[in-house]
């Protein structure tokens, strides 16, 4: 367990830490400024309020559900989803004070001990160690309250993290004595975004184009070869018209090789790349993903000297080397808020993968986003 005591603000202790079941006796008599089901694409009632679909949440994080009846309510639909993993929600409101409404319960496992995290909220620690099969049991709903949060950041965050396994939410309903929810602040259904990133194009351009079209992925990055876009300005064309970044994979892809150059040969074939892209409407590239992933001193110079970052990549696809379509699916489930991962225009594995890709994004609340030229970290588009 335990619910930390409360009151430093001046709340009243949570009257149902110590109960082994069910909300009651959990009562905010303030106006509602919004619900959340968490880790649901739907909505859900409960106890008389809307939970609305689940949205706010930030850094990787999963969504699960149950078909298994909840103990101590007589509506679980709410408590039947849950997102679980160390994460937080970010909620945009106006400066001012909220109590907040949490709900639990343990979906996933059958004994003690093997679930137990940390929940705060604006800052405040409200559970420590909390193993919710050893306090109440498997599916069994737990709610407690947390009142009188000072907001002065514009946003109200609710903070679980693992220590044992996941973090888990059912839902929560945030409750206002003088502010409301931020409506200047747009809502992004993106919990963290993800690089996918292509490599040694332009070539299978209008299936893969299509492939990520179908599926709503956008934007991805293709890191071409300057040798490989004449005769193919029309590909680079579609890649931007489709909204995707096209970045610098150098000239030649083998011989000569980048990494073996002066510092003067290795600018000149960034910047004929670069130049051949921006002739076919493209934009100067920031960002140098050298062949190989091997760099060298001369070629972070030329790099520089251009106004680029040199950048490999978070994860490999392996898909020139054998990975099939699933092994590339998994890799991608790999990754977490920022990263990117590697992948081919030459691998049938990693285009037949396009679809599974955006099901697994979507179901981790992860979207395809566009790298940073500053950074290379994959953020919002
Ligand atoms: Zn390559």
């Amino acid at each position: 367990m335990v619910s930390l005591a409360l009151g430093a603000c001046g709340g009243s202790p949570d009257s149902s830490s110590s109960s082994s079941s069910s909300s009651s006796g959990v009562s905010i008599n303030l106006p509602l400024v919004l619900a959340i089901n968490a880790g649901s694409t739907s909505s859900a009632s409960y106890d008389g309020i809307t939970y609305e679909a689940d949205k706010y949440s930030r850094a990787s994080s999963g969504a699960s559900s149950t078909t298994e009846s909840i103990i101590g309510v007589s509506d679980g639909t709410m408590f039947q989803t849950e997102r679980w993993g160390t994460y937080s929600y970010e909620i945009p409101v106006t400066d001012g004070t909220y109590s907040v409404k949490l709900h639990h319960a343990e979906l996933y496992h059958d004994d003690s001990g093997l679930r137990s995290f940390n929940l705060s909220v604006e800052g405040r620690p409200v559970l420590s160690n909390m193993d919710l099969f050893d306090d109440f049991g498997r599916n069994v709903a737990y709610t407690h309250a947390v009142e009188d949060i000072n907001v002065n950041d514009g946003v109200l965050d609710i903070t679980l993290e693992g220590v044992v396994d996941n973090g888990t939410l059912s839902g929560f309903a945030i409750y206002s004595n003088n502010g409301e929810i931020d409506t200047s602040v747009p809502v992004s259904n993106c919990s963290g975004y993800v690089g996918l990133t292509y490599d040694d194009g332009p070539q299978n351009t209008a299936r893969i184009l299509q492939a990520l079209r179908d599926n709503n992925l956008s934007p991805v990055t293709f890191f071409v070869n300057g040798e490989r876009i004449a005769g193919k300005e029309s590909a680079i064309q579609q890649m931007i018209a489709d909204g995707h970044q096209v970045q610098n994979h150098a000239f030649y892809h083998e011989q000569p090789m980048l990494n073996g150059m002066s510092v003067a040969d290795a600018t000149d074939s960034l910047k004929r790349t670069s130049d051949l892209i921006v002739s076919a409407g493209g934009s100067a590239t920031t960002i140098l993903r050298p062949p190989r992933g091997q760099t060298s001193n001369n070629i972070e110079s030329a790099a520089a000297s251009l106004g680029m970052i040199v950048h490999n990549w978070s994860i490999d696809a392996m898909d020139y080397n054998g990975a099939s379509t699933a092994d590339v699916v998994n890799s991608v489930g790999q990754l977490q808020d920022g990263q990117d991962i590697l992948m081919h225009t030459f691998a049938d594995a990693s285009i037949n993968a396009i679809p599974q890709i955006a099901a697994l994004l979507k179901s981790k609340g992860l979207c395809p986003g566009r790298l940073d030229p500053n950074t290379a970290r994959a953020v919002a588009p």
